[in-house]
């Protein structure tokens, strides 16, 4: 219904949207810029999701964001008041945790990025080398001398968003990249958090750097790649055809609706706007058409009244 037409639900009559609403059973909903913007609910998001629960809809929470674990931004949802089910929480750091343990990996990560990663390493039960600081204090002749020992037991680097990315954390992902045999991979590739009147680069500007060292090519495990829902969809835990991916970032949700072959609404709490979209919609590059919703809403409130 309605595929890639950004059609506006408020728009539509009664029994068109009671027909859109029958046509899924599950919800995959991003966070920040749908339901909550940072540390702040997004007025009647919990009231509409929890009448979405009660319409008998399975809600899942779907972020990029590395840098907190399934349990936190489950206790973060639930202490704004959404009740959602600690096991339907879709995170990149849990994701790229899951990839890793399917592929049997049995060597240690080299992590660029925080604690979000790694806990969710150490719940698999995968040996990483720890986050934090990592600072050259002299020169880098001596650096180079003895000042970096590469640890033989790296088997992938993982790069996420690192408010202690540094020069030393560059010189260590380059050279364990040098082994064609170690896995890259990039928990996702925002080039940016929004926060008006600032620019705050997220994981995607650290990975290219990461890249254009190395000139390797990452597994991207975040939206809009279908890594991140893969294991919802091969255990069966959803149908696609059946699912409504909801989301404020064209770019990422509505592409991952894409990719996946589920539905998607878009919402202008956040990243994009319909003038975004009138411009794709528009454009004769098909990779510009794959980022038009099929339906659209100012608000995820504005559902409440139609349902
Ligand atoms: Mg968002």
């Amino acid at each position: 219904m309605h595929q890639g037409r950004c059609v506006n639900l408020l728009e539509q009559p009664l029994d068109r949207i009671r027909q859109w609403l029958a046509s899924f059973d599950t919800i995959i909903s991003d966070c920040d810029g749908v339901i909550w913007l940072g540390d702040n609910v997004i007025e009647g998001a919990v009231d509409t999701m929890r009448q979405l629960k009660r319409l008998g809809k399975q809600i899942y929470l779907c972020t990029n964001n590395s840098t907190r674990t399934r349990q936190q931004l489950y206790e973060k949802a639930h202490n704004m008041g959404f009740d959602i089910d600690a096991d339907h929480i879709i995170s990149s750091s849990y994701a790229t945790a899951a990839y890793l343990k399917a592929r049997n990996f049995q060597k240690k990560v080299y992590v660029i990025g925080t604690a979000g990663i790694t806990d969710e390493l150490e719940a698999v039960g995968i040996k990483h080398t720890g986050v934090g600081p990592d600072i050259m204090s002299g020169r880098l002749t001596a650096y180079i001398k003895s000042g970096f020992r590469p640890d033989t037991d790296i088997g992938a680097v993982v790069v996420g968003f690192d408010v202690h990315f540094s020069f030393c954390k560059m010189i260590k992902a380059s050279v364990y990249l040098s082994d064609p045999k170690c896995l890259f991979l990039a928990t996702n590739i925002d080039e940016r958090f929004p926060i008006t009147g600032m620019v705050i680069p997220d994981a995607g500007s650290i990975v290219r750097t990461v890249q254009t060292c190395t000139a390797r090519e990452p597994v991207v495990i975040g939206k809009p790649n279908r890594s991140i829902c893969e294991w919802l969809i091969k255990s069966g835990r959803i149908e696609p055809a059946r699912t409504l991916m909801i989301g404020d970032c064209c770019g990422s949700d509505i592409l991952l609706g894409r990719n996946c072959g589920f539905q998607t609404l878009l919402v202008g709490t956040g990243v994009n706007q319909l003038s975004d979209v009138n411009v794709w919609k528009k454009s004769c590059d098909p990779e510009d058409k794959k980022l038009v919703p099929d339906v659209y809403l100012p608000r995820l409130a504005d559902l409440l009244a139609l349902i």
